[in-house]
């Protein structure tokens, strides 16, 4: 961007009703919401599109790419075919997933012109309580503005001591751009965004070793839901290292070397490339929103209410930079409450659960409370985990080894959580996000008629393994 710091650039000020910063998800939700709402709306984002990093180097592209991964998997796994060793060719991979996210960004840039959202490009920050700076390419300009939304996202996290500027060391956006097929890659960190990456790059062809410093890859998650793709990695990786961080890199011509440090710790290694998947941190730095009276948490994060809005009750702030969990339908979500209550409706964001998902093979998902969370509350609860291996759907899809369990209150047989592992478990999920803000019972469940034979058949197994009324497994009657 062009050094704007020039007092002689700085042109004449605009003022708008409503202007939002960063057009990610939560961005161009809000902005495109007070559009239709009537206000005149101002859409500030300093990346050349829109889109954010849902878009661009998050969501989509990662989806794209682990599309193509589960293509080159179950063909190499399918029973009765044999398939030839795929042929990679990386410009056409990554041709394509680029197209995928130019149409979509195309896409947001047309429907802000129909809403006529004015998009500014540029990098704000606050002078005042009703005043932005915004460096554009075009020199620095004033913004005064009569309501502002915050959603300047996050960023990647950067564990210090790293040689960063070895471009083999790479973090999501890196991964994503695909430049080459490294043959050995260290991912460190088992949370969703590292095994997503590490997925991908195992399809294409790469020795994969993940490094986690919890006792269980993706912590969020119930240990049972997560043992089945456990399993799996443990088969088809080079090592995945529980308890165990990297204690140091070292770039090398061969290669850059690990040492590993914890209970799992092998011995230092060399590795062609290196993913740090450690964590997001809030994109608050360069805002200075202390200039319009708001104080930031000492991670960066910016504290709302249930309107979203911050303790400057004309601003409001939206999805990854007011905290975990850091995902695009809760900053859609967000952004919709903060623009209708800029509107004046009487609106909160009151959601009940913000269901999570990694898109690993197996695919994993939760929502509501997990078992570890339920018990760690002290509540009385059940659970009823059906098993996929008794589902004809699931068979025939080589899906066998996945699970559906619900968590469910004892005495209201509420349901409060839900866990899946197997091939959709993101799609799955949602029919349990629906129960539990419908404070559905696993009776409600087990008696809606499920299509035969689908995947979400094992949702409602799981609710008549818990009513009792399971015929699809024999379970024996408790005298
Ligand atoms: P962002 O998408 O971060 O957008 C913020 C925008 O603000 C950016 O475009 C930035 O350029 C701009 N900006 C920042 N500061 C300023 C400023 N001062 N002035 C102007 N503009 C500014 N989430 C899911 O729900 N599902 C997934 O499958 C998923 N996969 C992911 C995969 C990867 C590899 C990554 C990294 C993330 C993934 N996420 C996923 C998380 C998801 O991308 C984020 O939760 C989501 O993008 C947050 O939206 P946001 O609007 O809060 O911020």
């Amino acid at each position: 961007m062009t050094n704007t710091s020039n007092a002689t650039n700085e042109k004449a000020g605009v003022h708008v009703e409503v202007v939002v910063i960063g057009g990610g998800p939560g961005g161009y939700t809000a902005a495109f919401r007070a559009a239709d709402l009537g206000s005149k709306v101002l859409l500030i984002e300093s990346a050349a599109r829109l889109g954010g990093v849902c878009l661009n180097a998050g969501c989509i592209p990662s989806k794209a790419l682990l599309h193509t991964a589960k293509v080159i998997t179950e063909a190499a796994e399918l029973p009765g075919v044999r398939f030839g060793k795929p042929v990679i060719d990386l410009d056409a991979l990554r041709k394509w997933k680029d197209g995928i996210v130019s149409r979509l960004t195309k896409g947001l840039a047309g429907l802000a012109k129909a809403r006529k959202v004015t998009v500014m490009q540029g990098l704000a920050r606050f002078a005042s309580a009703h005043m932005l700076e915004v460096e554009t390419p075009d020199g620095l300009k004033r913004v005064s503005f009569e309501r502002a939304i915050i959603a300047a996202g996050s960023s990647v996290a950067r564990i210090p001591g790293f040689p960063y500027s070895d471009p083999r060391l790479i973090d999501s956006t890196g991964a994503l751009a695909i430049e080459d097929i490294p043959g050995r890659l260290l991912v460190v960190g088992g949370g969703v965004i590292g095994l997503e990456m590490a997925t991908v790059y195992h399809a294409l062809g790469s020795r994969v070793t993940v490094v986690e410093m919890t006792g269980q890859l993706i912590p969020g998650a119930d240990p049972d839901i997560v043992k089945p793709l456990a399993g799996k990695l443990a088969r088809r990786y080079e090592a995945v290292l529980l308890n165990t961080r990297v204690a140091g890199l070292e770039s090398l011509p061969e290669g850059v070397r690990a040492t590993f440090a914890g209970d799992g710790a092998p011995p230092p290694q060399v590795f062609d490339r290196v993913l740090v998947a450690a964590g997001r941190r809030p994109n608050g730095a360069l805002l200075d929103v202390e200039k319009a009276g708001i104080t930031p948490t000492a991670r960066g994060f910016i504290e709302v209410d249930r309107q979203m809005r911050t303790s400057a009750p004309h601003i409001f702030a939206i999805g990854d930079i007011t905290g975990e969990p850091m995902l695009a339908h809760k900053a859609t979500h967000q952004g919709k409450v903060a623009a209708e209550t800029i509107a004046g409706h009487a609106v909160s964001f009151a959601a009940r659960t913000i269901p999570s998902v990694a898109y690993t093979d197996p695919e994993i998902a939760w929502m509501g409370l997990t078992e570890t969370e339920a018990k760690r509350q002290g509540i009385d609860c059940e659970t009823a985990t059906f098993p996929w291996a008794a589902s004809g759907r699931a068979l025939a899809i080589g899906a066998e080894d996945g699970g559906s369990k619900l968590i469910l209150d004892k005495r209201s047989r509420r349901i409060l959580g839900a866990g899946i592992v197997g091939a959709g478990a993101g799609e799955l999920i949602a029919e349990a996000v629906l129960a539990l803000e419908m404070d559905a019972e696993a009776g409600d469940l087990a008696l809606a008629i499920h299509p035969h034979p689908t995947l979400s058949e094992t949702l409602a197994f799981a609710a008549e393994l818990a009513e009792g009324s399971i015929t699809d497994l024999f379970v024996p009657r408790k005298s």
